[in-house]
C-alpha cells in the first residue's frame, strides 16, 4: 500500500521534503491502480474467447450424435477463438517488449515511397474484397532512417484499421507529403468515424468503440496502442481527426533529421 502520505504545513526544507514525498506517493499509487486495471483487462479479454471454447466444446461433448457439417463448424469455431487468444497474447507480449528501457531500433535507410507502396499493393486484397478504393497520393519522394520493420507495422495497422472500419464501396486515401522538419503519413477513410468523446481513448490498450464489431472483424484493441509506442520511438506522434458517419483521419508525424 502506498497511501501512507504526511501532513505538511510549512515551507522549509523537511516540509519541502514532505511535498516531495507525497507527490511520489500519489504517483505510486496512479502506477498501481493502472497495473491493477491492465491485469483485470487482460483477465477480460483473455476469458472472452475461452469462454466461447468452453461452450462449444461442452455442447459437442455432450451431443448425442452430432452431424458431421455441425460437427465441423463448431471446431471451426473454436480454432478461431484460439486464433485469437494467439494474436491478443503475442500483441501483449509485444506491448510489453516495446515498453522495457532501452529498446533498440534497427535503424535502416527507407525510402519511405516504396515502404508505402509495398504495404498498399499487400493490402489491395483486403480493399477489393469490399470494392474500396485505395489511393496513395505521393506529394515528396522521402528516404530517411527508419527501423522499417516497425514503421510498417505501424502503416499496416492503420491503412488496415481505415479499410476495416469503412464500408463497401468506400474509400481510402494515404496522402505522404513534408510540415516544417517532419514528414506525414495522412490515412483518410469515409468510413464509420468515431465519436469524439471517445477519440481520446482509442490508443489506450484494449480499447474500442464498438466491441461486438471489433470482436467480429478480430480486432484485438492493441493495434492503435501498438502503433502509437512504435511512432513514439521515432520520436514522432501519430493524431486523428474524425466525425461520425463521416469518416477518420490518421496523421503519422515522423521527424525529417535523419534524412538521407
Ligand atoms: P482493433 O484491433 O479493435 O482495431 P485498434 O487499437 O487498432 O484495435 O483500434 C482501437 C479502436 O479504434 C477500434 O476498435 C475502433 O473502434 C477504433 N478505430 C480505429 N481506427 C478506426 C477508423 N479508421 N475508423 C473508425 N474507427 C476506428
Amino acid at each position: 500500500k502506498f497511501n501512507q502520505k504526511v501532513e505538511v504545513y510549512g515551507s522549509d526544507e523537511i516540509s519541502n521534503l514532505g511535498r516531495a514525498f507525497n507527490l511520489m506517493t500519489t504517483k505510486l499509487e496512479q502506477v498501481d491502480k493502472q497495473r491493477r486495471e491492465f491485469v483485470g483487462n487482460v483477465s477480460h479479454e483473455l476469458r472472452t474467447p475461452l469462454s466461447s471454447i468452453k461452450i462449444l466444446s461442452e455442447t459437442l461433448i455432450h451431443q448425442e450424435s452430432t452431424p458431421e457439417k455441425i460437427y465441423k463448424e463448431f471446431l471451426k469455431d473454436i480454432d478461431s477463438e484460439v486464433d485469437r487468444l494467439n494474436k491478443i497474447i503475442d500483441n501483449l507480449l509485444y506491448l510489453v517488449d516495446l515498453e522495457k528501457e532501452n529498446i533498440h531500433l534497427d535503424y535502416q535507410i527507407t525510402y519511405v515511397n516504396y515502404l508505402i507502396q509495398k504495404i498498399i499493393s499487400n493490402l489491395k486484397p483486403l480493399a477489393d474484397k469490399k470494392n474500396i478504393t485505395l489511393n496513395f497520393d505521393e506529394k515528396v519522394k522521402i528516404q530517411v532512417m527508419l527501423d522499417k520493420f516497425k514503421v510498417q507495422q505501424s502503416l499496416i495497422n492503420i491503412i488496415g484499421n481505415a479499410i476495416k472500419y469503412t464500408p463497401e464501396n468506400g474509400r481510402v486515401d494515404v496522402e505522404l507529403y513534408t510540415q516544417q522538419d517532419s514528414f506525414v503519413i495522412k490515412v483518410k477513410d469515409n468510413g464509420i468515424g468515431i465519436p469524439e468523446d471517445e477519440l481520446p481513448f482509442i490508443f489506450d490498450r484494449f480499447y474500442r468503440v464498438d466491441k461486438a464489431r471489433a470482436r467480429k472483424t478480430g480486432g484485438t484493441g492493441l493495434g492503435l496502442s501498438i502503433t502509437q509506442q512504435l511512432i513514439a520511438l521515432h520520436q514522432g506522434e501519430v493524431k486523428v481527426e474524425s466525425t461520425v458517419n463521416k469518416g477518420s483521419t490518421f496523421y503519422i508525424i515522423l521527424p525529417l533529421r535523419s534524412a538521407v
